[in-house]
């Protein structure tokens, strides 16, 4: 039987201490300030707007909500993406994604100052990973690695398998686990023969967006599951590891839900706590 790792429990963690360091920021007089970007009325994404602000207020961080038409125009979203750079308060902007179809997310991405790049998205923040230097990580993957200190799993010479390679989860994921010294394999659509890439491996994280893929075929006995996929199915949510399947046979592995969902909004505030904190002497000087 497999440890279960609780992100709902780790997650509660996170915010536990990024809630003391924002009681510390107010002895000296900072509130953590958090924009929140919406474009269009997309419900899901509405949802988890409404999900990080209700983060922010447990935490103790203020959020700024700003929700535009779906019709709002490139040169609209750039102008408040520049006032909320200018903002002194401001310590994080937040673009939900996906935008409308007509506006660019990369060019959104890249418009947002990188000192306040909470998301982790920004090409700096990307390049100070791969260059090993602090900066902003995205929160996906520095939940899972948060979620493995909390276990006490270290990465270190584990075969580490991570399958998908966007750049919001699979990229920085096998980036991530590369600085915790693991030996990093990254698979995607094209890999050959994936089931037996996987087998090899001591970690496997599924990111992938195919329900209940990952099943007992791909995992060697006794390595550790991270099922980042959110699926939406009949049967309801579901990740891209079969758990039922998988969790006999795995040392640890996370559920869907209750896993690297909730670690991804803790690690939001985090960063915006973090963000604040590097703000803190210039605002004060
Ligand atoms: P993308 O669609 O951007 O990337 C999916 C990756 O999976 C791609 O690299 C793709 O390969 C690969 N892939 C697709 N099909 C296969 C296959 N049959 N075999 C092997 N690889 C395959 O998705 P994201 O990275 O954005 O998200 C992945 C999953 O994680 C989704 O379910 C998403 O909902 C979830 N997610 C969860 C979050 C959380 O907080 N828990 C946060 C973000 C995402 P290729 O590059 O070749 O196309």
């Amino acid at each position: 039987m497999a440890t279960i790792i609780d992100g709902v429990k780790v997650a509660a963690e996170v915010r536990g201490r990024a809630a003391e360091e924002v009681r510390e920021l107010a002895a000296h007089g900072v509130t953590p300030c958090l924009a929140v970007v919406l474009v269009g009325d997309d419900p899901a994404s509405a949802s988890y707007v409404r999900m990080k602000e209700r983060d922010c207020a447990e935490v103790g961080i203020e959020s700024r909500d700003h929700r535009l038409s779906a019709t709002t125009s490139q040169q609209e979203l750039d102008d408040l993406i520049d006032a909320l750079n200018a903002d002194p308060a401001v310590h994080g902007i937040l673009v939900q994604m996906p935008l409308p179809e007509h506006l660019d997310p990369e060019s959104v991405i890249e418009r947002i100052d990188p000192a306040k790049d909470v998301d982790g998205f920004h090409p700096e923040s990307l390049g100070h990973l791969v260059r090993g230097l602090p900066g902003f990580r995205a929160c996906t993957p520095a939940g899972v690695m948060e979620m493995l200190r909390a276990y006490d799993i270290d990465p270190s010479g584990m075969r580490a398998v991570v399958i998908g390679r966007s750049t919001i989860v699979g990229k920085p994921m096998a980036l991530l686990l590369l600085e915790a010294n693991a030996t990093v394999t990254v698979c995607h659509s094209r890999t050959k023969d994936l089931e037996a890439v996987c087998r090899e491996a001591d970690l496997v994280v599924a990111a992938i967006g195919r329900p209940k893929m990952v099943d007992a075929s791909y995992i060697k006995p006794g390595a550790v599951v991270i099922d980042v996929g959110i699926n939406r199915t009949d049967e309801g949510m579901v990740g891209d590891v079969d758990f039922a399947a998988v969790e006999p046979i795995a040392s640890a592995i996370t559920p869907v839900p209750g896993g690297v969902g909730p670690m991804t909004r803790a690690m939001l505030m985090a960063n915006t706590v973090a963000a604040a904190r590097s703000a803190a002497p210039r605002e004060q000087g």
